[in-house]
């Protein structure tokens, strides 16, 4: 390809010149080549602009209102951690440079590693995972690889309770594994005697995520994880919800060999933007010769990548995982130091008002205190004529972000809400205010909430059209 890039330097970089030369020089077969015109859009940069401003304008955003979008932590994430992460010689580094080159960028990554060994109280840590689906199919391989260097094959099964969130299972399916479903009891929080049923020396391992999603906190964890590891079994922790308990405990006490967190919901990228993200993996020391490579070490002087990991089970991303997004996480834990305990405390707080606010007026199935979010039902409202759906798209004429709704799977007209710990009591307030109305709404003329969305600037639309016939021509 050099030799192709050579020919063609000169040319002013708008693209007509490459086909010619390329077919000049046969390198691209005949079949291949496009003879007539790409028909693309003709437009001034002004006119992009614009059309790009008008597409933002319509995005909702935690900027723009209260986003309390369960099991996905949009809190506020501080401005200047983006502005940390956009400085020159972080953002133009390149990641093939040397080692003697990077010195601050591996001081930084070494530096958040041992941050995040200190919050989860592991061992190890990945740093490499870009999601946090990604660190738990890295966790399953490192899991996996686990068992086959010590010969125990056999065990194929994972356990991942009914409450889960959806990664977990396919996750663990995605390395081979076989998943066992064990359920939840009255209280929300996985049936013991279920799960002692369940063992047998071919399971592998639970994945187990505490607070689960229901927002409450398995009281039986070190039973849990007890029963697991006398099993020969492993534990692994979905750290997704680690907004909950920042500070407070940490897996390792809870009995966990493997965790992954998401920094970006609780570290200060925000999720579900589309954008980067990063599910750092850590382990304990039984399971560190398995992390994929390189980890960043200092060796007393330097900051090293060291690649030499015995048993590792390769790299899972190119290069060194998001980097931007681990700029922004390292960043915020030196800004909050003790106060990360805090911003759990608030989030914990808050979750907690509104439940008490707006139970009774919906149902809440699990009637227990909640961590970071809680799950009620739109049972009653379903009766009376609007459904879950309903709700969230009525709330969305509030100025509001829909909560998550429909799961999790265990809870009928599911509606799970987290305020993060960023919000003020008035708009706590405003909100519970706004939930009640709808309630209320929903009584004396639900055919009026059905209207809803009408202040968005997508109004109400026919989903079942969307799905069956997606018009999506560019129209002019
Ligand atoms: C968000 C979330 C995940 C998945 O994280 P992604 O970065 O979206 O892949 C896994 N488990 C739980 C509990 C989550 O809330």
């Amino acid at each position: 390809m050099k030799t192709i890039f050579e020919k063609t330097s000169g040319v002013d970089g708008v693209g007509i010149c490459y086909d010619d030369e390329l077919k000049l020089n046969g390198v691209i077969p005949k079949e291949l080549l496009r003879n007539d015109n790409i028909g693309l859009p003709q437009l001034s940069e002004l006119e992009v602009m614009r059309h790009y401003k008008e597409l933002s304008d319509r995005n909702f955003c935690i900027e723009k209102g209260f986003y309390p979008l369960g099991s996905c932590t949009m809190k506020y994430n501080p401005k200047v951690n983006e502005l940390l992460a956009s400085l020159e010689n972080f953002c133009n580094l390149h990641p093939a440079q040397s080692d003697s080159d990077s010195q601050g960028a591996l001081e930084l990554m070494y530096k958040l590693q041992e941050s995040l060994k200190y919050l989860t109280g592991m061992d190890e840590v990945t740093l490499q995972p870009a999601a946090g689906a990604h660190g738990e199919l890295t966790g399953m391989m490192i899991i996996k690889k686990y068992f086959e260097t010590k010969s125990e094959t056999n065990r194929k099964k994972v356990i991942v309770p009914d409450s889960a969130h959806g990664t977990n299972p396919a996750s663990a399916k995605m390395c081979g594994f076989d998943i066992v479903e064990v359920k939840s009891n009255a209280k929300g929080q996985v049936d013991i005697e279920a799960l002692k049923s369940l063992l047998d020396s071919d399971v592998a391992a639970i994945m187990m995520t505490n607070p689960n999603t229901l927002g409450i906190f398995e009281e039986h964890v070190l039973e849990i994880t007890d029963l697991m590891h006398k099993n020969g079994s492993l534990c692994y922790y979905d750290g997704a919800n680690f907004n909950a308990i920042m500070g407070w405990t940490n897996p390792r006490i809870m009995g966990f060999d493997v965790v992954h967190l998401n920094l970006h919901k609780t570290f200060s990228t925000p999720h579900g933007g589309g954008g980067p993200g990063a599910g750092p993996v850590c382990v304990t020391e039984q399971l560190k010769e398995f992390l994929p490579a390189p980890i960043v070490k200092f060796d007393g002087k330097n900051y090293i990548r060291e690649y030499n990991i015995q048993h590792s089970i390769g790299k899972v991303r190119s290069f060194y995982g998001n980097f931007g997004v681990l700029v922004r996480a390292y960043a915020y834990i030196l800004m909050m130091g003790k106060n990360l305990k805090l911003a759990s405390a608030d989030a914990v707080l808050n979750a907690n008002y509104i439940k008490e606010k707006l139970k009774g007026v919906y149902d809440l199935p699990y009637d227990e205190p909640c961590m970071h979010e809680f799950v009620i039902s739109g049972e009653k409202q379903h009766q009376q004529g609007v459904s879950t759906l309903g709700i969230a798209k009525r709330l969305m004429d509030s100025n509001c972000h829909p909560p998550t709704i429909y799961f999790p799977l265990i809870v009928h007209e599911a509606i799970m809400i987290e305020p993060t710990e960023s919000e003020s009591k008035e708009v706590l307030d405003n909100f519970i205010d706004i939930m009640l109305k709808i309630a209320k709404e929903i009584e004396e003329n639900p055919e009026e909430v059905l209207k809803s969305p009408q202040k968005t600037p997508i109004k109400k639309v026919d989903e079942t059209l969307a799905a069956r016939k997606p018009d999506l021509a560019e129209k002019v």
